[in-house]
């Protein structure tokens, strides 16, 4: 099969690969679409690109083949890539924090150096038409789900992670910060979860428009207005309960710190790489709660599956673009400039 291959730093070749067999455990699926995240930009964008490796963790498809051992399963059934199934033994589990569990795996790949090769890391190997993965790690889609849905189960999981990690209450004032991919997805499961009003600070157009489109009673510019707190405020009818920072710059934590109300909640959902400028007397007296929250547990993913079947979660809109697997190179290298894309799907058949 062809499929884009990662070599180096912005290094990436469509080539010909062997096509995957399973191993003991595992299945073999026929990939429907992969959506490109930022984790991915961010790794073929660094010095740890490279080992042969073909990307692509957020994909759902259809399994063709099943390894030895594998039982529940049959080629034919529709499946997205979910997190490892909790161990029910490690001290995470032991606590019930099952996503934890899940990160601690992540955790012990990272420190054994383990390549995220197909089938090692989460779903990995998306981008080609057909990917291997660990059936523990499968998660069934409903008929009510297309294939572009299926893709989004991923990214949109983070949001419901997030807002479910926040305490966010019914009736909540609410700030979002970035309506990228992540924040359009947060947006929508606070507004489920029962936020009286939720403003969005984005400055692309089209994010802008489309968290507007996707619920947000305010959207404004960060950079057009004199005073970002005072812009919330006005916008909330009072100062956020709750901030989630999903711009994934360093900039923002503060910010998300001075707008919130005293005694508010913080969620850092976006993943930013680079140190963070804090004033800590702002943090004491205001008596804020910083949490943070990353990746999601296999409840989140049924939660999400269920919230996009019912309609409370949607994820077309979310998608702007296309591209054929052939052009997955070409899509990575125009993602890193700006652009006014959100959710970018390869479809690996092409
Ligand atoms: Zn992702
Ligand atoms: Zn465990």
């Amino acid at each position: 099969m062809k499929a884009p291959v990662l070599h180096g730093r912005r290094n990436m070749t469509v080539e010909d690969v062997p096509d995957p067999a399973p191993g003991d455990q595992e299945v073999v699926v026929e990939v429907g679409f992969c959506g490109i995240c930022g984790s991915d930009l961010h790794l073929y964008d660094s010095e740890m690109a490279g080992g042969g490796i073909v990307m692509g963790h957020e994909f759902g498809g259809v399994i063709v083949e099943l390894g030895r051992g594998v039982t529940g399963w049959e080629p034919g059934d529709r499946v997205v890539g979910a997190p490892m199934k909790p161990c029910m033994n490690c001290p995470f589990c032991v606590r019930g924090e099952y996503d934890l569990c899940y990160q601690h795996y992540r955790l012990d790949a990272a420190r054994a150096g383990t390549p995220p090769a197909g089938g090692a890391s989460l779903g990995s190997g998306g981008y080609a038409p057909f990917a291997r993965i660990g059936a523990a790690r499968l998660m069934r889609v409903p008929d009510g789900l297309d294939e572009q849905q299926a893709a989004c189960v991923e990214p949109a999981a983070v949001g419901v992670h997030a807002v479910r990690l926040s305490g966010q209450q019914i009736g909540d004032r609410v700030a979002v910060l970035g309506a990228g991919p992540i924040g359009l997805f947060t947006l929508q499961c606070a507004i489920a979860a029962g936020a009286r009003r939720v403003a969005v600070a984005e400055p692309s157009q089209r994010r802008a428009e489309l968290a507007r489109a996707l619920g947000a009673d305010t959207v404004f510019h960060p950079r057009a207005v004199a005073d970002v707190p005072g812009a919330f405020a006005d916008a909330l009818g009072g100062p956020p309960d709750v901030v989630f920072d999903a711009a994934g710059v360093p900039a923002t934590l503060q910010q998300a710190v001075d707008v919130v109300r005293p005694g508010g909640r913080v969620m850092m959902v976006g993943v930013s790489f680079d140190a963070a400028p804090v004033r800590p007397s702002v943090w004491v007296t205001k008596r804020v709660t910083v949490r943070a929250a990353f990746a999601y547990s296999r409840a989140d993913y049924e939660t999400t599956i269920a919230m996009l079947e019912r309609g409370s979660l949607q994820s077309n809109p979310v998608v702007t673009s296309i591209v054929p697997g052939a052009e997955t190179p070409a899509a990575f290298e125009r993602l890193l400039s700006p652009n006014e894309e959100v959710k970018v799907l390869v479809d690996p058949r092409r």
